[in-house]
């Protein structure tokens, strides 16, 4: 249980653009291309005793695109591909909503769709975590939004390696 555990620090991670290449609505894991670098920077966050969580919106369940239950099939192969090379993901928080959706019962406004921080403000409520230190990785301004309304801050990733880019995050953040 979450609750049972000393509180840590914790890495917010948009999903497609930042571990998973944004090909577009990605959701098939024989299509999936990891991001340069994933494994190496979650195990990295892994190593440092932080909580590794994901927010991703996934709009292609309201758009239908793919079944609802294609987020979390894909969710558990992304851990059974990363336990292989020693990191893990400790939760993820997807969103399936849009406000246009053509399904209507994935059509809404939520709460929980980046730039609405809902997936995080869950996260931060459901696991011991310390604000302090904590920060989001995405690779578009909805996710710094996002961040910024959770009362966290933001890091845009550009493109390329993830460990490149997070590694000098982590070694900012100690002292
Ligand atoms: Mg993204
Ligand atoms: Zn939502």
């Amino acid at each position: 249980m979450a609750e049972a555990q000393a509180p840590r620090r914790a890495a917010f991670l948009d999903r497609d653009g930042v571990l998973i290449e944004d090909d577009g609505y990605p959701h098939d894991p024989a299509l999936v291309r990891w991001v340069p670098g994933a494994a190496a920077a979650l195990r990295a966050l892994n190593q440092a005793g932080y909580w590794v969580f994901v927010v991703t919106n996934q709009s292609g369940v309201a758009r239908g695109l793919y079944p609802e239950a294609a987020v979390p099939a894909l969710h558990g192969w992304m851990n059974a591909q990363l336990a292989a090379q020693g990191a893990h993901i400790d939760a993820f928080e997807y969103c399936p909503h849009h406000p246009e959706a053509p399904l209507p019962a994935f059509r809404q406004a939520c709460a929980c769709r980046k730039p609405a921080p809902g997936m995080l403000l869950k996260l931060l409520q459901s696991w011991p975590v310390l604000r302090a230190g904590s920060f989001m990785v995405g690779d578009r301004e909805s996710d710094m939004a996002a961040a910024a309304a959770a009362g966290l801050p933001g890091h845009l990733f550009p493109g390329g390696a993830l460990d490149g880019f997070l590694l000098p995050l982590l070694a900012a953040q100690k002292r």
